[in-house]
């Protein structure tokens, strides 16, 4: 397209929409980008990047709590302001390398709400300017679902947890995803009462089981009162708080009630029908591989495809379209082998195929499984052990998948993914020495599969 005012327009200034326009700047692309909130998107505003400092800061009670053990006498006093505008600091300094990011890549940083009007024209319609494009990226994200249900405007989700005035005595977190897991466990340790309702049996529905076991023994041990195979039926406001009404027939009296019951793709008014963009289930724009869709000139990665909703994965998504499309490199995100973590604590680190999904898959399997105190727990005296699951193809010997609980299981399983990415046996993971003393050593010498 000849008249084209840039080569790419990406809607969105999130983890994805940011990585690709400054990619497809950095190949000679003439590039915009608009972002109708702030730079960073979830995963800096109001996601993976505050969680994770609000669950640094809930560990520091398991350390006061740990430390007598050690010798130390900690008299603690928790300051939930303190916490929150520490947080709100650090948050606005990314948010400003963000923004200083792609100013310094040349590319066009508008501050305002954009929609597609064809396959090739976006629309601002705050200044009702219309940019031409050659190609439009969309990385507009995800947001929070609440079921509906009688008051369930009275439920906040994740996103209103962040900036909360002040930290309430009690809360019903209604899930058993990432977020239910990740939010109760942090606001127990801040000093939470928390109620945990989940409409299975078993919370983390997709992970390994001896994981989810794991994970719901520690929590219920730390206080957490988790409620299975129940879900919320209505909520009223009773003056000093929230009654909650549960399908089962009990009620519970609670300060906040969180609805961690899933996200859903950031679609609507965005356009799709008029620029004749395919979409699929819960309104994901559809995409190929390379994160086409059904218009040549429009392509989308991150949250919004609704494939795997993960920051990296995304931002690789985002790169493979630039390099794509504009750097005449081409290649894919493979979704395969995906390392994630769940910031519970205990945390989870995982990469590859379940046990009951190996089994699936490759039919004879080996499972190498350990349960220990960790060194540090010994001392302190806390029962807390930490769980490492090797999965095998018993055929092959390759090591398919690696599930590991407790202390820095996020840290260990990203080496752990590079070994199973890799396609690394159990004998290659047995030659490696083992480094003493460690929690990670019992990955390299885990000898009598279970
Ligand atoms: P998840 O999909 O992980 O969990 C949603 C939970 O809500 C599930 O337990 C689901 O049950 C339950 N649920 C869904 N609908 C209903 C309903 N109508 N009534 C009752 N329960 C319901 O979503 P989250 O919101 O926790 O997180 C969204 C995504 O964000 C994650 O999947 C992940 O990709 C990403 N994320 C990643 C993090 C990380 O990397 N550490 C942290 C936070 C989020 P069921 O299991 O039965 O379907």
């Amino acid at each position: 397209m000849d008249n084209a005012e840039v080569d790419l327009f990406v809607i969105g200034g999130g983890s994805g929409g940011v990585r690709a326009a400054r990619i497809a700047s950095g190949h000679g692309a003439r590039v915009a980008i608009a972002e109708q909130s702030r730079y960073g998107g979830t995963c800096v505003i109001r996601g993976c990047v505050p969680k994770k400092l609000f669950v640094i800061a809930s560990r520091f009670r398991d350390a006061f709590d740990e430390a007598e053990g050690f010798g130390w006498r900690v008299e603690a006093h928790f300051d939930w302001p303190t916490l929150r505008a520490a947080k709100d600091r650090e948050v606005g300094r990314l948010e400003a390398i963000y923004r200083r990011n792609l100013q310094a890549s040349g590319v066009e940083v508008i501050d305002a709400r954009a929609v597609l009007e064809d396959e090739t024209t976006v629309h601002l319609p705050a200044s009702d300017r219309r940019v031409r494009a050659r190609h439009i990226l969309i990385a507009t994200g995800g947001r929070p679902v609440k079921p509906a249900y009688p008051g369930a405007e009275l439920a906040c989700t994740s996103d209103d947890l962040f900036d909360m005035p002040e930290l309430p005595s009690s809360m019903l977190i209604e899930g058993g995803g990432f977020i239910a897991v990740e939010f109760g466990c942090l606001m127990q340790r801040l000093g939470v009462r928390v109620t945990l309702v989940y409409r299975g049996d078993r919370i983390l529905r997709g992970f390994d089981d001896d994981l989810r076991q794991h994970v719901a023994e520690a929590m219920t041990r730390d206080g957490i009162d988790i409620v299975t195979s129940d879900t919320v039926r209505a909520i009223e406001a009773d003056g000093a708080g929230l009654t909650v009404h549960l399908a089962g027939g009990t009620t519970r009296h609670v300060d906040r009630v969180l609805a961690a019951t899933g996200r859903a793709p950031n679609v609507d008014g965005l356009g799709l029908e008029r620029a004749g963009v395919a979409t699929g289930p819960r309104g994901a724009i559809r995409v190929g591989p390379d994160s086409s869709t059904s218009r040549s000139t429009v392509w989308a990665v991150g949250d919004v495809t609704d494939r795997l909703a993960l920051t990296p994965v995304a931002i690789r998504e985002g790169h493979a379209f630039a390099d794509t499309v504009f750097g005449q490199r081409p290649w894919i995100c493979d979704h395969e082998n995906v390392p994630a973590a769940v910031f519970g604590t205990p945390e989870i680190g995982t990469v590859g195929l379940t046990e009951q999904a190996a089994r699936a898959r490759h039919g004879e399997i080996d499972v190498y499984r350990t349960r220990f105190r960790p060194m540090s727990n010994v001392l302190a005296r806390v029962p807390a052990p930490m769980l490492m699951k090797l999965v095998v193809a018993r055929a092959t010997q390759v090591v398919v998948g690696v599930h590991l609980c407790g202390p820095d299981a996020a840290e260990m399983i990203q080496l752990a993914g590079i070994a199973v990415n890799a396609g690394l046996t159990k004998m290659q993971f047995d030659r490696t020495v083992a480094v003493h003393p460690t929690a990670a050593e019992e990955l390299v010498t885990l000898r009598t599969p279970s």
